[in-house]
């Protein structure tokens, strides 16, 4: 049965005709063209790159910038598209989320025009595939301690260090590299084949399986000096495409939970026990779907209006933290819910629940953890950041 939404609340009639047409044309083509594969790719460890064409057709990557052709879609637009992509999977979202906002987006802000030129068209047709190298090994929630260093030397920078969990890593034509440039955190584009450049992929990842996700390593890696992004310096450079991450982010667990959501309620219809009746009809089943449900759609909202916030410039980063802690924590308990109520098909791939269910624990982690979100909302509403173990 083809997908139509998960909506109790109404929030079809908070959207633009716009926004309804990208959707459902997203809808569309993950009902059609990712659905029938994605099983399967993930359960290969595959990464479904023929979907890249189809993807770059519909103009999905860079969705809100305007120049270089593309469609200068509003924030809402955005995160719906980023919405149908991971009810499909997490894994595809993911991959558009780093193509768009941690690699078109710095590029265009932060970028020279010759960057720009070179870089946006390519990432936008699909030709080229980038990825963002913030994490290192021993540093994850902590990125301002990072080891990667540049050096200045003649016309060129010298890079050293390693970066891991980089989704996309070793299938990007660019990487786009924060690494420490006399103290100072510094973005580098680094390209596919340069010498002291390699990729080694994370083996034995049982979430976000349909995704590439790798290892890069510097070795005395010479990049041309006009590969530095001039336009900023500092943490807050990474930290600037995060925020825009993990807004598409707060509107991708909403994907992953409608999928879930709608396979529970489904198979609570029709799946039969106990004088033929469906398990839909037991109290405790149903209290599982009221509860994803009023999740959902609690969700909706807050994305819905932090949208609003971000097409009108008012959006702040802790507002952003807000939404993703809130709504990939809905998602992953929709997908435990879910996987409960589907008893032991619960954990079979003929159902969409138990991939959602290991994707989400990745996106739990991923782009600030559940834990470093709590805090920067703590800090929001004490001013005191608490992010440090209390000093003795
Ligand atoms: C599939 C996948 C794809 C990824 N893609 C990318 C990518 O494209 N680019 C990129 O740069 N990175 C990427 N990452 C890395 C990701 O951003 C990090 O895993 C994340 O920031 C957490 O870092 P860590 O894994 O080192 O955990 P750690 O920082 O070691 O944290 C471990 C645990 O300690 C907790 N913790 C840490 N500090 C505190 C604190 N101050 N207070 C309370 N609790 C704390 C955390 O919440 C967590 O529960 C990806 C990760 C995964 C799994």
């Amino acid at each position: 049965m083809a997908f139509s939404g998960v909506d109790y609340l109404d929030i079809e009639s908070l959207l633009t005709e716009e926004q309804r047409l990208v959707r459902d044309t997203v809808r569309g083509w993950v009902e059609e063209k990712v659905m029938p594969i994605i099983e399967e790719a993930a359960w290969e460890g595959r990464f479904p790159k023929e979907l890249i064409p189809e993807m770059a057709g519909m103009s999905l990557f860079g969705a809100t910038l305007s120049d270089y052709g593309l469609p200068g879609l509003d924030n809402i637009a955005y995160g719906l598209i980023m919405q149908e992509l991971e009810r499909g999977d997490s894994g595809l979202r993911s991959f558009v989320s780093v193509q768009s906002a941690l690699v078109m987006y710095p590029i265009h802000a932060f970028g020279s025009t010759q960057q720009k030129d070179r870089w946006i068209p390519a990432l936008a047709g699909g030709t080229a595939i980038g990825c963002f190298g913030l994490t290192e090994p021993d540093f994850g929630s902590n990125p301002a301690g990072m080891r990667t260093t540049a050096r200045k030397d003649g016309g060129s920078y010298v890079l050293n260090g390693a970066k891991a969990w980089i989704t996309s890593g070793s299938i990007a034509e660019v990487a786009l590299v924060w690494a420490k440039l006399d103290g100072v955190i510094r973005g580098f584009l680094v390209e596919k084949g340069t010498k002291g450049f390699s990729t080694f992929e994370h083996k034995g990842k049982m979430s976000l399986r349909a995704a590439v996700t790798s290892q890069l390593a510097f070795e005395d890696c010479r990049v041309p000096g006009e590969n530095m992004l001039p336009g900023v310096s500092g943490l807050k450079g990474p930290l600037s495409c995060l925020t825009q991450a993990r807004y598409g982010i707060a509107w991708g667990a909403l994907g992953s939970a409608m999928a879930t959501y709608q396979a529970a309620l489904d198979y609570a219809k029709s799946r039969k026990q106990w004088r033929d009746r469906p398990i839909a009809a037991h109290q405790l089943v149903q209290e599982r779907l009221a509860w994803m449900i009023t999740e959902i759609t609690k969700g909706q909202l807050l994305a819905w209006h932090l949208g609003s916030m971000k097409n009108a410039g008012t959006m702040r980063p802790h507002h952003v933290s807000m939404a993703k802690r809130n709504n990939v924590w809905v998602a992953r308990e929709c997908a435990k819910l879910a996987r409960e109520t589907l008893g032991a098909n619960g954990v079979v791939n003929e159902y969409p629940v138990f991939r959602h269910l290991a994707n989400i624990e990745s996106v739990y982690t991923y782009e600030g953890t559940h834990d470093i979100h709590t805090l920067v909302i703590g800090e929001a509403v004490t001013g005191i950041p608490s992010y440090n173990p209390p000093m003795e």
